[in-house]
């Protein structure tokens, strides 16, 4: 069978480290024909990158940070020049200041709250619309966020303020580029033990939380992710576009899970 990905060219912004979840998308597309470029946050990543990168055969691993216009508009110019179009960008971005993931989201800084939406909600905007620009046959946007947008979760104050804004700004750019043949959605995972995860206070917690609470009584892996991605960067998901797709083991319908062992 002609794989999922074949002929598709895409950027997956956001790899830190094999555990990153940009990573299992990336393994996911790879596996089904996709050319990957990476763009990485700094020269301390870079070396964690490049191994990583030549074990799915990518060359174009260039430097991006989101938070600087010129640093965007650079890692698009070497795109246009290397490839010209573009099919998919996967946007797999977050950060805030580590303090202010943990005790009250009223005590919120004002200056953090304004460099957490930067990074984790503007910069996906800013790179759809310099993806967009060279996507003539159409494509695929995808970022990550998570269910503290939806409902209050412990320490995920400002990033679930964020997050909530994140969804908001893919329902708006479903809308401005529907037309033109491409596709905006989110994926909403579950927690998963990466870098950025281990800065959110209770993060160990919040992983069993979910484990034993979900339908499926189990946490997502990388893989989980990748193969949803996989859904909406691929044509499976041609007539999909805004949405907020949970990736989460159900844990998102749960209102009260039902008594394991009816003995309480
Ligand atoms: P990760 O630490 O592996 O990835 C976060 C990435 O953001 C890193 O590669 C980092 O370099 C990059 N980044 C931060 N600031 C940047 C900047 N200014 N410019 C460029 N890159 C920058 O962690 P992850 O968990 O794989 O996170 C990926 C995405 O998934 C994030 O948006 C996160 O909020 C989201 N998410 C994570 C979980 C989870 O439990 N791990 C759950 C739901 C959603």
């Amino acid at each position: 069978a002609t794989k999922l990905m074949a002929g598709k060219r895409g950027l997956i912004m956001g790899v830190a480290n094999d555990k990153s979840i940009a990573w299992g998308i990336a393994k996911a597309c790879a596996e089904q024909g996709a050319e990957i470029a990476f763009s990485y946050q700094g020269e301390a990543l870079k070396k964690r990158v490049e191994p990583l990168a030549a074990e799915i055969g990518s060359t174009e691993i260039i430097e991006c940070d989101v938070s600087d216009a010129a640093s965007l508009d650079a890692l698009f110019a070497r795109l246009e020049k290397v490839w010209g179009k573009l099919d998919f960008v996967v946007h797999a971005i977050g950060f805030s200041d580590k303090t202010e993931l943990r005790g009250r989201y009223v005590d919120t800084g004002a200056e953090n709250f304004r460099m957490t939406m930067d990074i984790s909600v503007y910069s996906f905007t800013a790179v759809c619309k310099r993806a967009a620009a060279m996507m003539p046959d159409g494509g695929s946007l995808l970022t990550l966020t998570y269910y503290g947008a939806e409902r209050v979760m412990p320490h995920y104050n400002v990033m679930g303020v964020a997050k909530a804004a994140l969804e908001a700004s893919v329902r708006y750019i479903a809308e401005d580029l529907g037309k033109d043949g491409i596709r905006c959605n989110a994926i909403s995972a579950g927690p998963i033990k990466t870098l950025a995860a281990s800065g959110i206070g209770d993060f160990r917690y919040i992983l069993k939380w979910n484990e034993l609470n979900s339908p499926m009584r189990r946490n997502v892996s990388q893989e989980d992710v990748g193969k949803s991605a996989l859904y909406l960067l691929s044509d499976l998901g041609s007539g999909v576009t805004g949405e907020t797709h949970h990736v989460d083991c159900g844990y998102h319908v749960v209102g009260m899970k039902a008594v394991d062992a009816p003995d309480i």
